[in-house]
């Protein structure tokens, strides 16, 4: 029998786990069930068989992890594993169980990897004090077989994860033979990306009727095809903050809005890019209508650059003045990538929507490809110093304007010296640069890895420059500060135009830059961009607002709450020998 996945988005709370499950699936901060979790977690908890045409990353691992953990006995459990999950290699070995271990957390779910290369007598040991779950790699479980050391008399569930990958590898005959060791009556569960004649043949030999589950295309009608530039760029989990950064910085976006995969991930880009100095608000799925409307209107007056949000967050926003769409990570299904990339490119309007991806998602982005009909790019990421020409291009338009409008003030009093030590066309380049740096600023201590160049074996634009550290004569000075919060430490301040609010909170109650800002937006009715540098502490914080403007911020914030309390505000003392005057950033140049 085949089923598409689900039409509508499902609930977790429909599905018929236990309290435990859902517990751990809100503190991993997954919002809904991915498409294909929504069709085989029912399948899977009903006992039948199950094949699921899948990839990394469509969540398939909680698919058949969640019914597994739904099904362990309560109480003193049996010594075998009721749960044998067979995987290609011993990386996804290590991953399944870890993610099992977090899903099962609550239940004290036993999980063991075993796999290659690890001592076996340590996996001995643990299968002899009892596990619940295998997570095995077909070489190493047959050495156990082997051995005498794995049982699968209880086994309930076999699961075969990747299978197409495990046949690649040559494990089909060892697969037959563990198989023809289970129980007749198991269930058995089957995730594959591709579907070749071997696996059907399989699934003919050893899964009785099974529930067949695919993602259909969605047929994309001829003329409707929104006007997207779909790019997509590979770089490790962990530099998407900066990758991103490089990459906004050269499309200078009107408004861009980032989707991330659990709430956790939105308020963790959310604050490394507000870090960087973006103006990027966290768009949460409890935020009632009127804070969405407020949160898009500081977007459509630029007082917001970024929003960041999960589907669900973004869900019924009116997105009109989005020019950008960005995947922090690629969705778990190509629907949702459609989805997802159909908020821009609007009324015949151009938009571009930017996926990043790990090197491991790579057949998932081929996948999403494949299914939507798109065509996306991989490109590599823009290097620092195409960045900073692209800057300086800016500056000098802009400087060209000026003059154009014969907007131009003579030398000023005091500055005749600077002129007459140095050549006036040199004075003016040293401006130039000093007004593009800014851009370049909220690189931070970029040192981020292109992978574009190994995914793809040398197949990149070998003019480009190779992108890594920005090197020592222009790296923004922010790479040298001790945090990314303190963005634009003393520039308007020290022009005399800024002084230094004390607000009593910080980290210790979850304080983010976005907060501060929203608060002293939306209560003093301040632009985002009036706001200066805001350095975050763990008690305490400080944030720089226009010396005219203090008052009346004060006043603002002393009658409102921010993050749900009251809290001490005032001007900042700025006492020597202050626990905190020995963490201030020193001042420096303005920056733009
Ligand atoms: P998988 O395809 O199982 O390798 O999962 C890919 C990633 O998606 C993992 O990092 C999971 O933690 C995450 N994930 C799985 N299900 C969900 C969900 N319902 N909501 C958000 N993230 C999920």
């Amino acid at each position: 029998m085949h089923v598409p996945p689900a039409a509508e988005p499902g609930r977790f709370e429909d599905l018929d786990l236990r309290p435990e499950l859902h517990h751990a699936l809100a503190l991993l901060g997954y919002e809904e069930p991915t498409p294909i979790q929504s069709t085989a977690i029912p399948a899977v908890l009903s006992g039948i068989d199950v094949v699921g045409r899948a990839a990394t990353g469509t969540g398939k691992t909680a698919a058949f992890a969640l019914p597994i953990l739904q099904l362990l006995g309560e109480g003193r459990r049996p010594k075998d594993p009721v749960a044998l999950v067979l995987v290609p290699t011993r990386e996804l070995a290590l991953q399944v169980c870890e993610a099992m271990a977090q899903y099962g957390r609550q239940l004290g779910a036993r999980v063991l990897a075993v796999y290659g290369g690890a001592p076996i007598g340590r996996q001995w040991k643990t299968l002899e004090d009892g596990v619940d779950i295998v997570v095995a790699t077909p070489g190493r479980a047959m050495d156990h077989l082997r051995r005498g050391s794995l049982s699968l008399a209880g086994l309930r569930t076999v699961v075969l994860d990747e299978a197409d990958e495990m046949f690649e590898r040559g494990f089909a005959e060892d697969i037959e033979e563990i198989l023809s060791q289970t129980p007749e009556h198991r269930q058995t569960v089957l995730f594959s990306a591709t579907m070749p004649p071997r696996i059907d043949g399989m699934i003919r030999r050893h899964l009785r009727d099974p529930l067949r589950i695919e993602i259909a295309a969605e047929a994309t009608v001829e003329g409707e095809a929104p006007k997207v530039t779909q790019k997509a760029y590979v770089v490790r989990r962990s530099d998407r903050a900066a990758a991103l950064a490089r990459i906004l910085e050269l499309e200078s976006p009107v408004a861009t809005l980032v989707f991330c995969r659990t709430r956790t991930d939105v308020d963790d880009l959310t604050e490394e890019l507000n870090g960087r100095g973006y103006r990027a608000e966290a768009l949460h799925g409890g935020l009632g209508q009127e804070a969405r409307d407020r949160v898009m209107s500081r977007l459509r007056a630029g007082t917001a650059e970024l929003l960041i949000a999960t589907d669900v967050a973004a869900r019924g926003l009116d997105v009109d003045v989005l020019s950008h769409v960005v995947n922090a990570e690629l969705p778990t299904s190509p629907e949702i990538y459609t989805h997802r990339i159909g908020r821009v490119g609007r009324a015949g309007r151009e938009g571009v929507a930017i996926s990043l991806f790990d090197p491991r998602q790579h057949n998932q982005l081929r996948f999403i490809e494949r299914v939507t009909g798109c065509s996306i790019t991989i490109e590599a990421l823009p290097t620092v110093a195409q960045l900073r020409a692209a800057h300086l291009g800016r500056v000098a338009d802009e400087v060209r304007q000026l003059l154009d409008a014969g907007d131009v003030d003579g030398v000023p009093a005091g500055l005749e010296a600077l002129f007459d030590e140095h050549d006036a066309a040199k004075v003016a380049m040293a401006a130039l640069q000093l007004a593009a740096r800014h851009a370049t600023e909220r690189l931070g201590d970029d040192n981020v890895e292109d992978l574009a160049a190994r995914l793809l074996g040398g197949r990149q634009d070998r003019g480009r420059e190779k992108p890594g550290r920005p090197d020592r004569a222009t790296r923004p000075e922010r790479a040298t500060r001790p945090t990314g919060s303190d963005r634009s430490s003393g520039t308007r301040a020290e022009q005399g135009g800024m002084v230094k609010l004390y607000v009593g909170i910080g980290h210790n109650v979850g304080l983010r830059p976005g907060d501060l800002v929203g608060a002293i937006a939306n209560e003093a009715g301040l632009r985002g961009a009036d706001v200066g540098s805001i350095d975050i502490k763990d008690r305490f914080s400080l944030v720089e607002v226009p010396a005219g403007r203090a008052d009346q911020v004060i006043k603002a914030l002393r009658a409102s709450t921010i993050k749900g309390s009251k809290t001490v505000i005032r001007r900042d003392r700025d006492v020597e020998g202050s626990p905190r005057a020995g963490a201030r950033p020193k001042p420096r140049p303005k920056k733009g």
